[in-house]
């Protein structure tokens, strides 16, 4: 186990367990599989100015240089030196690239995960223009070639690519799906052979805000769009990709893309889910090995979208002075700024934004699967109170997201900080003050 401020050990699940020169091999294996032009490139550019250091809230909130974020793949650049790169017979004579070692993996493991959210802030700001995230996200996949995906993530993911749903329920989520739609009075379209739009759920919000799911059938519904959820493909999270099990998070998309497939879909609609919509919109495609015969678009970027067409009306919101938080998977991964502001503009909301809004927002903290991650609690903590300063600091009475797993972080952090602010849903309000009919019908 690792402390707060990060040093030690790894927090594996029994099943990963393997003997260190195991965990070397496989972590050897996925940073070859990871080596190509675009990482090489990314590898070999780095001028250790230390730039994304200043961009990294887990640097920002403690000043300790393990978080800078490119040294949070300095085993990647081992590998890479003494492999791969032009020079490796050089370094690898030298010594001037150690060999990675099974400790210095386990050490990682609190890096790469738990001090990570994969926000992209870090390569927004490299003056060199490396990804520094990407380098991440592929560290993580040999991490998970290791044995070393902190055991939270592990399980969810293997539970997920097994039975399609991250956990066991009492209920499976298809029986929840239809309790909330009665609960609610809204009918759930569940499993029609042809659909325009089709579309899926957060588990976040099955277990802890039915109310937005009620709020998505139900807008759906006023607009007239012609829509299905899928038994067979209901779950928006992919916890493959947050625990870096590519071939698992293929399996797991896989689920949804047969599934809109299968209902001759025009456009597979992510929730209000920021790293469903990176796993689907940007990496699908690449994992599936052709392109999506269909659109991914956010429920926000529709919504957008329908009141620009004139389809969606919407009444004023009333929420007064109001704040939102940019989820970084939409907003700068996704480039999805606009339609949320559209949005709340058409609610005439006076926004208030944060300091650090639209592509500079900060993470809320819990992406990258580090709100699943236990032992990272006190470390995130300790980097969301910039984040809840700067939500104070607007004064705003209404603080909105678009993104389930932002919500519950803020929600934790409300009961953890006794902070005397709620996050609530957009989609929620867009729900609460539809207007007029819609006209697809
Ligand atoms: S900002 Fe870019 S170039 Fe500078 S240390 Fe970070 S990754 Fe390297
Ligand atoms: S992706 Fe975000 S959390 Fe991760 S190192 Fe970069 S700035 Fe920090």
């Amino acid at each position: 186990m690792s402390d707060a401020t990060g040093a030690l050990g790894a927090d594996i699940a029994p099943e990963q367990a393997k003997t260190p020169q195991a965990r070397v091999a496989g972590a050897m294996r996925g940073f070859a599989q990871e080596i190509g032009a675009l990482s090489a490139f990314r590898l070999e550019s780095c001028i250790h100015c230390g730039i994304c250091a200043d961009a990294c809230h887990f640097y920002i909130a403690t000043e300790d240089p393990q978080y800078t974020p490119i040294w949070k793949v300095e085993p990647f650049k081992q590998a890479y030196k003494r492999e791969a790169s032009p020079l490796a017979p050089l370094y690898r004579l030298l010594g001037l690239k150690r060999e990675v070692t099974a400790d210095e993996l386990m050490k990682w493991q609190h890096l790469l995960f738990d001090s990570c959210n994969m926000c992209g802030r870090c390569s927004l700001i490299c003056p060199m223009g490396i990804d520094v995230a990407a380098l991440i996200e592929q560290a993580r996949h040999a991490m998970f070639e290791a044995g070393l995906a902190p055991k939270e993530l592990y399980q969810k993911a293997a539970h997920q690519r097994s039975t399609g749903q991250p956990e066991a329920s009492a209920e499976p989520y298809r029986d929840q799906l239809l309790a909330i739609g009665q609960r609610f009075g809204v009918e759930i379209p569940l499993d029609k052979s042809d659909a325009e739009v089709m579309l899926c759920v957060p588990r976040t919000d099955i277990e802890h805000y039915p109310s937005a799911v009620a709020a998505l059938a139900r807008v759906m519904q006023h607009l007239g769009v012609s829509c299905t959820f899928r038994s067979d493909g209901l779950v928006a999270e992919n916890y493959g990709y947050y625990a870096g099990g590519k071939s698992w998070q293929r399996e797991i998309s896989l689920r949804l893309i047969e599934q809109a497939i299968a209902c001759s879909a025009n456009i597979l609609l992510v929730p209000e889910c920021g790293h469903a919509y990176t796993a689907l919109r940007w990496e699908a495609a690449d994992l599936y090995g052709k392109p999506l015969p269909f659109k991914v678009r956010h429920v926000t970027e529709f919504l957008a979208d329908e009141l620009e067409a004139g389809r969606l009306k919407l009444a004023p919101a009333g929420t007064g002075k109001t704040t939102f938080h940019d989820p970084c998977q939409l907003v700068r991964k996704g480039g999805v700024n606009d339609a949320p502001r559209a949005l709340m503009k058409a609610m005439g909301i006076e926004l208030n934004e944060l300091k650090n809004h639209g592509g500079f927002s900060f993470c809320c903290g819990g992406g990258g699967g580090v709100l699943d991650i236990e032992r990272a609690a006190p470390l995130r903590y300790r980097t969301m109170e910039n984040k809840l300063r700067e939500i104070d600091d607007t004064g705003a009475q209404t603080f909105l997201t678009s993104c389930s797993d932002c919500r519950r972080t803020f929600d934790d952090a409300q009961a953890h900080f006794s902070w005397n602010k709620a996050p609530h849903s957009l989609l929620e309000l867009v729900a609460k003050n539809l207007s007029g009919v819609g006209n697809r019908t």
